[in-house]
């Protein structure tokens, strides 16, 4: 029987969110987490979805193979889905698909099943905040597994894909924070500090109107990390790398 699966929606095409690539997404509803500044409200609080058979997703993707040969599966958390996720990626891998997964990091396991089984290229790895628990809570709107995000991490660097872990740096969450995370991550191969942009959607409504760090903030910010590859995303300038 085809399985069901929750799909907030589908961008035939992007080529941001994977750099290098030409990519579609695929945005999976629900998530584990709440955080505050999260402007995917809609896939995390809100009701925005279908139910769509697995395979007809990979049947509107197929219809797009002439242009795009690599998909973005993000959310909300694609790992809350668990068995349909890895069906998915199946069935996307079989039709000759790219894949790169977006993660919050909570689920260690299925990625490294996904890993094993050669169904994901590339990972982007959320990191929040430092590993202090009350530091987590409060940027992810409850978690407080710590293990589990390390794991993931670890997991990571221990495997060959590529991977990056990505910090969006939130001033009056996270932005005073970085220095220690920047500590706490020092096995990672690639490091992208994001420039939070506020947004009407925010979960919190607090977070619609602060201001974004500047590009020189980013720059200053990315001082700390001393990892192989260090990169920034601004609004203004898109992605750079800072290391040479
Ligand atoms: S930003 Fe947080 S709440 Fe929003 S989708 Fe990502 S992990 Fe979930």
């Amino acid at each position: 029987m085809d399985e069901i699966i929750k799909l907030g929606g589908i961008l035939d095409f992007t080529t941001v969110d994977w750099p290098g690539k030409i990519a579609s997404i695929v945005f999976l509803y629900g998530c584990n987490f709440k955080c505050p500044y999260c402007f995917n409200s809609d896939l995390v609080i809100g009701n925005n979805f279908k139910e769509i058979e697995i395979s007809k997703i990979v049947a509107l993707l197929k219809s797009n193979k002439d242009f795009v040969d690599s998909v973005v599966i993000c959310g909300g958390e694609p790992t809350i889905h668990g068995e349909k996720l890895v069906k998915l990626c199946s069935l996307l891998k079989e039709s000759g698909f790219k894949i790169k997964l977006d993660t919050n990091g909570s689920n260690p396991e299925l990625v490294e099943k996904l890993i094993k089984n050669k169904l994901i290229d590339f990972v982007a790895l959320d990191i929040k905040s430092d590993f202090q628990e009350k530091n987590y809570e409060r940027a992810s709107g409850g978690f407080t597994d710590m293990q589990k995000i390390k794991n993931t991490l670890n997991i990571l660097i221990n495997s060959n894909i590529e991977y990056e872990c990505r910090i969006p740096v939130i001033p009056n969450l996270n932005q005073h924070l970085i220095k220690n995370i920047a500590k706490e991550i020092t096995q990672a191969k690639t490091v992208v500090l994001e420039q939070y942009i506020s947004s009407d959607k925010t979960i919190d409504k607090n977070f619609k109107i602060i201001n974004s760090p500047s590009r020189e903030e980013l720059i200053n910010l990315a001082k700390f990390f001393k990892n192989e590859i260090v990169k920034i995303r601004t609004k203004e300038m898109g992605e750079e790398i800072l290391t040479s």
